[in-house]
C-alpha cells in the first residue's frame, strides 16, 4: 500500500489522482491533501475517504474549515505544505498545485527521499538546477514526471542513457489559434482563448496553451528533468495530441506514446513505474482516427515560444523570470486589463530588465527572481491600463 500525499487536490490534477487511487484501493491510499482556497471541497474529499490531515495554503479558507470539522488537523500556508509531504508516513506526492507555490514542496519532498509525481512544471522552470542538486544529493528520491509530454518522454526513454538521445520531440496542440492569421491576434478575447481544442485544464495553463507559452515552458522543463540541451529539443505541432511525445536516438528510431488525452494515464503511470496495471480510461481507435498530421511551429505568431527558448538558453534566474511575470501577466489578462500581446511584450520588458546572476542558480537567487519578476510585470501592466 502505497500513501499518498496530494496537492493540489481539488483542481484538475487531482480529480485525475482519485479517478487513478480509485480503480486501485489495494495499492493505493490517499493519506493527506492539499488545496489553495477550496476548503469545501477539500472537506468533501476529506469526509468521503476518512482522510485526517489535509493543508489550505491560505490561511482565511484554512480557518473556516477548522470550525466546521474541528476533527481534522488542518495545516496551512507554504509550512503547512512542506509539514505535508515530509511526513514519514507517505511515500509518494503528487505535486499538482499550480504556479511557483509548487517548487518547494517538491524540494522538500526531493530531501525526503520521496517519489514525485510532477504535475507542477514550474518547480523545474523556476528552479531546474537546484531540484538537480537535491536529486543528486538523495538518491532515494525520484521525480516522475506526470506533464504528459515529459510522462511521454520518460515512458520513451524507459531508462535508457540520455547519451542515446538525438532530440526530445515535445508535441503541442497549436492551441485554439493555431490558424489564426497574424493580423487577427491582437483582438483575442479571454472567451477565445479559452477553448482549448483537446484537453481541459485550468485556466491559467489554457491561456498558456493558447499563447504557446505552455510548450515553451515545457521545453525548459524538459531540458531540466531530462538534462537535454536545447539544440537536443524541439517542438512538434501535431493538432489532435494523439502522441504525447517522442524520442529521436542516435541510432535514427523513434520511439512515440500514444493514447487519449486522459490525465489518468500519466498520474497512474507515475505512481506504479516501472510497473503498469490496469486502467480503465478511453482507448485509441486508429483506424476511425485515419490520419496523424505534423507542422513545424510558427515562432513569428507565437512569441512566447520564442521567448522560452531564448529564456531557456540565457540559464540562471532568467526561466525564473519568464515564468512568475507570465503568471502575473496571465492574470491580467484573464481579468481583461491587458491584451493577448501584451503576454509577450510584457515578457520580453521584464526580461530585458533584470539583471542576470552569474554561476549555477540557488533557490535564493531563484525566489528573489521570482519576486522581483512580479514586480516588474505589476509596473508593466499598471502602465498599460494607465495608457488605455
Ligand atoms: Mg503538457
Amino acid at each position: 500500500m502505497i500513501n499518498i500525499c496530494l496537492l493540489g487536490a481539488t483542481g484538475s490534477i487531482g480529480d485525475s489522482t482519485l479517478g487513478v487511487v480509485d480503480q486501485h484501493p489495494d495499492q493505493f491510499r490517499i493519506h493527506s491533501l492539499a488545496a489553495h482556497t477550496n476548503w469545501e471541497k477539500i472537506l468533501q474529499i476529506a469526509r468521503a475517504r476518512k482522510i485526517r490531515r489535509v493543508c489550505l495554503f491560505d490561511a482565511t479558507a484554512a480557518f473556516q474549515l477548522t470550525q466546521v470539522a474541528p476533527d481534522l488537523e488542518v495545516l496551512c500556508g507554504m509550512d503547512g505544505l512542506l509539514e505535508l509531504v515530509q511526513d514519514p508516513q507517505i511515500q509518494t506526492v503528487v505535486n499538482g498545485l499550480m504556479g511557483s507555490v509548487g517548487c518547494l514542496p517538491t524540494l522538500r519532498a526531493v530531501e525526503n527521499g520521496k517519489t514525485i509525481a510532477l504535475a507542477n512544471k514550474e518547480t523545474m522552470v523556476m528552479a531546474g538546477p537546484v531540484i538537480q542538486d537535491a536529486l543528486d544529493a538523495n538518491p532515494r528520491a525520484s521525480i516522475v514526471p506526470v506533464d504528459s509530454e515529459h510522462n511521454a518522454i520518460f515512458q520513451c526513454l524507459a531508462g535508457r542513457p540520455i547519451s542515446e538521445v538525438e532530440t526530445l520531440l515535445l508535441t503541442a496542440s497549436g492551441g485554439p489559434f493555431r490558424e489564426l492569421p497574424k493580423d487577427r491576434f491582437a483582438h483575442i478575447t479571454v472567451a477565445e482563448a479559452l477553448k482549448h481544442p483537446t484537453w481541459t485544464m485550468g485556466r491559467k495553463i489554457t491561456i498558456d496553451s493558447a499563447s504557446m507559452m505552455n510548450k515553451g515552458l515545457e521545453v525548459i522543463e524538459a531540458h531540466y528533468l531530462f538534462r537535454v540541451p536545447y539544440d537536443q529539443i524541439q517542438v512538434v505541432v501535431h493538432p489532435k495530441s494523439i502522441i504525447h511525445s517522442l524520442v529521436q536516438f542516435r541510432d535514427g528510431s523513434l520511439m512515440a506514446q500514444l493514447g487519449v488525452p486522459d490525465m489518468k494515464v500519466p498520474i497512474q503511470c507515475a505512481l506504479t513505474w516501472p510497473e503498469r496495471l490496469s486502467l480503465r480510461t478511453g482507448r485509441l481507435d486508429l483506424p476511425a482516427i485515419g490520419q496523424l498530421q505534423f507542422f513545424p511551429p510558427d515562432f513569428d505568431r507565437f512569441p512566447c515560444l520564442q521567448l522560452a527558448f531564448d529564456a531557456g538558453r540565457m540559464g540562471g534566474i532568467a526561466p525564473a523570470v519568464l515564468n512568475a511575470a507570465n503568471e502575473v501577466l496571465v492574470a491580467a489578462f484573464l481579468d481583461e486589463s491587458i491584451a493577448f500581446l501584451d503576454i509577450p511584450r510584457g515578457l520580453e520588458f521584464c526580461l530585458s530588465s533584470v539583471s542576470m546572476s552569474e554561476g549555477r542558480l540557488t533557490l535564493a537567487q531563484a525566489l528573489e527572481a521570482d519576486s522581483n519578476a512580479r514586480e516588474f510585470a505589476r509596473a508593466y501592466i499598471a502602465r498599460k491600463v494607465s495608457l488605455k
